[in-house]
């Protein structure tokens, strides 16, 4: 449970408590609910409801549409007792969250609206320099996008390809990141006084977490009890949820699958781990079974093989082999966590829609007989691309979100254009 979701004492902290659950109820339907399928969803009374809207209308946290900002034309809108019930939604100078997605050689930047709405703002590759370089640019377009959206931005974003701890890079992909304190680098979010600077708190999480995250608020793992969410790059991430919720361990760095010895193997891996499951499931375990160098841009390199697997035996048994590998350590995670599904991305995603059978194989081969009959279902990710980036903005959003967080959120005649 949320701190401030306690006890409300007072009937200002009543209503500033029901404020901060009708607009997280507004952001968890995306913008399609209508008042009326909020105020059910809530218990709230209808009138009280009704005072709600009005104020977070009047502070320009939402706007009442007539029917979903990005419904197709022949939808209907519910009515109510012969009347039509608004939709909240975004307001169009409502709060913004920044997303960055840092990748070893480039990074991607966003802007996501209250609903969940994603705008692309920009795309890097990394030229030749360094990850500290990087960074630098990064923090460049955070401020140049910042100025844009002006008293709008409540949060940045970072989904990072390294384990977080207190919001440090700790087992970085590049060198010059170790330990790399993200909020620090990218413009601290703390203001002079202290306390969270206008333009909000820089939070920062794991890439591979922050898909999962995304796929149980927005993508295939929403509404599931229970989920685990696989993520396969060069390495293997993921994050269990329980009730939405990722389960991210005591210093934030849980969910490391990959550097678990699923598969048998021994080899020693850059994690300082031997045997681990990343080595034979990985981009780098599927270039190595191709017989190709692991070098360069493996993610390209890997998914060229599995692309060339329809027309090239040898692309398709390294697929194959490695698809397999990846259904036996997903059985043995099932075995563990007893999940009621399992969210697949990046390369899993592509693995199992190229080589859907040997990764079954090595899924049935490795679950518990009692839960073969019904093993939960593997569902490849919805969001894509946008997984981690879309997870980086709810880090934001729930922070937001509260009574504290909106009472950061000035009203209309204080914002400073
Ligand atoms: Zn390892």
């Amino acid at each position: 449970m949320r701190k401030d979701e306690g006890a409300a004492t007072t009937s200002a902290e009543l209503r500033a408590h029901n404020l901060a659950r009708l607009l997280r109820a507004v952001h968890g339907g995306g913008g399609q609910l209508t008042r009326a399928e909020l105020t059910r969803q809530l218990s709230l009374a209808r009138g009280t409801a009704t005072v709600l809207v009005r104020e977070l209308a009047g502070r320009q946290l939402i706007e009442e549409l007539a029917s979903p900002a990005d419904a197709p034309a022949d939808i209907k809108v519910p009515r109510t007792r012969g009347r039509p019930t608004g939709v909240p939604s975004a307001h169009p100078q409502g709060p913004v969250a920044l997303a960055v997605d840092l990748r070893d050689d480039s990074f991607t930047l966003a802007a996501f609206e209250l609903t969940g709405r994603c705008t692309v703002l920009d795309r890097q590759e990394r030229e030749a320099g360094s990850g500290t370089g990087v960074l630098a640019d990064v923090a460049v377009r955070l401020k140049i996008r910042r100025r844009q959206f002006g008293g709008r931005v409540v949060g940045t974003g970072v989904a990072v390809p390294s384990p977080v701890s207190a919001g440090q890079m700790v087992q970085p992909t590049l060198p010059d990141w170790q330990d790399v304190d993200v909020a620090a680098v990218l413009g601290s979010g703390i203001g002079e006084d202290g306390m969270a600077a206008e333009e909000g708190p820089i939070l920062a999480g794991n890439d591979a977490t922050l898909a999962g995250l995304a796929e149980a608020r927005r993508g295939v793992l929403r509404g599931v009890s229970v989920a685990l969410h696989l993520h396969v790059a060069t390495g293997i991430g993921g994050v269990l949820l329980s009730g939405g919720l990722p389960v991210t361990g005591a210093h934030g760095s849980a969910g490391e699958f990959g550097h678990m010895p699923l598969t048998g193997g021994s080899g020693p891996c850059r994690c300082g781990s031997v045997g681990c499951w990343e080595l034979d499931a990985g981009a780098r375990g599927l270039l190595r079974a191709a017989g190709q160098p692991e070098e360069g841009d493996r993610m390209l390199h890997a998914e060229q093989v599995i692309a060339a697997a329809g027309t090239d035996p040898g692309c398709a048994q390294a697929l194959a082999r490695v698809a397999e590998s990846l259904g036996r350590g997903i059985g043995a995670l099932v075995n563990a966590q007893d999940p009621e599904a399992v969210g697949l991305s990046g390369l899993a995603a592509e693995m199992y829609q190229a080589a859907p059978a040997a990764v079954r194989a090595g899924y049935l081969a490795t679950l518990m007989r009692f839960r073969r009959s019904e093993p939960p279902a593997l569902l490849p990710s919805t969001l894509g691309e946008l997984g981690a980036l879309t997870g980086a903005s709810e880090l934001v959003f729930d922070a937001f979100l509260t009574p504290r967080g909106l009472g950061a959120w000035p009203a209309p005649e204080q914002k400073t254009a």
